[in-house]
């Protein structure tokens, strides 16, 4: 589903190169659940920037549903089909749109269906995300961040994508909350197909929410690993991580 070759992002910070994302390849079968760990500075956040198509690679290449990302002709389905996820919902949500206007917006965007199915359809959402349906009409800084992330998440999955990018999406909640939208994560993967690359510096984390685990550090894939065979890991610095998540 996607593809990257040899893929490279340098940065220039004062005058010194930094190579971010260093040579690196894997690719991501439909449905598949990718986990990517790796400490704070290690490109995570970078390369998925990179699939996301928010910055170009420095050398590479990557393909995303068959394409080439220099030569995809219709921008606006790949945008609909690859949707992410960040860490604090209030940095996506404008503060003074009420969460039905926030949710509305790829319905009219992407010409899915007209606003009073629409209306229905979000709704529907609402339930399947755990939420009461009045919820609907609250601003953002009237739910918890738990609730927010699940609004995000419905938002998403409303569109019905083929791959979603999620960088460190539950970080900022607590411990209870974290659960709930990872559980809600996996209940919603069950019921509708869609595959999805998941960074988190949180390596036990991954462990129960992904297929395999790419390790990265200093921009580099030191070990692939599959998920459930975390214990076999055999890199020093996976070790470490896993030590680390106890
Ligand atoms: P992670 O998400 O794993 O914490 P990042 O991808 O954010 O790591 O950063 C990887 C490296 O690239 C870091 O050294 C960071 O300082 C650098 N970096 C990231 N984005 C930029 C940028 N826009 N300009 C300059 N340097 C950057
Ligand atoms: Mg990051």
């Amino acid at each position: 589903m996607i593809q990257l070759e040899n893929i490279c992002k340098q940065y220039t910070n004062h005058n010194h190169m930094v190579h971010a994302v260093d040579n690196v390849s894997f690719s991501v079968a439909p449905n598949e659940r990718v986990g990517i760990a790796g400490g704070s500075g290690s490109g995570k956040s970078t390369l998925l920037r990179l699939i996301a198509m928010l910055e170009k690679p420095t050398s590479g290449t990557l393909r995303l549903f068959g394409e080439d990302i220099h030569s995809i002709q219709n921008h606006t389905e790949i945008y609909r089909s690859m949707q992410m996820m960040f860490q604090n919902p209030l940095a996506v949500i404008p503060p003074r749109m009420n969460l039905e206007a926030f949710l509305l917006e790829p319905y009219i965007n992407y010409g899915l269906m007209d606003v009073a199915s629409a209306k229905d359809d979000i709704r529907k959402w609402m339930q399947r995300v755990d939420l009461p349906e009045n919820t609907v009409y609250k601003y953002p800084h009237e739910v918890s961040g738990g609730q927010l992330q699940r609004v995000v998440l419905a938002r998403i999955m409303l569109m019905n994508p083929k791959l979603v990018l999620f960088d460190e999406p539950t970080s900022a909640l607590d411990a209870v909350n974290q659960k709930l939208v990872l559980d809600l994560l996996q209940k919603l993967h069950s019921e509708q197909p869609f595959g999805y690359v998941f960074v988190s510096h949180d390596i036990g984390l991954l462990q129960a929410v992904t297929d395999r685990i790419i390790v990265m550090k200093d921009g580099q894939i030191v070990e692939t690993i599959e998920s459930k065979r975390l214990k076999e890991a055999v890199h020093p610095y996976t070790k470490s991580l896993v030590e680390a998540s106890l």
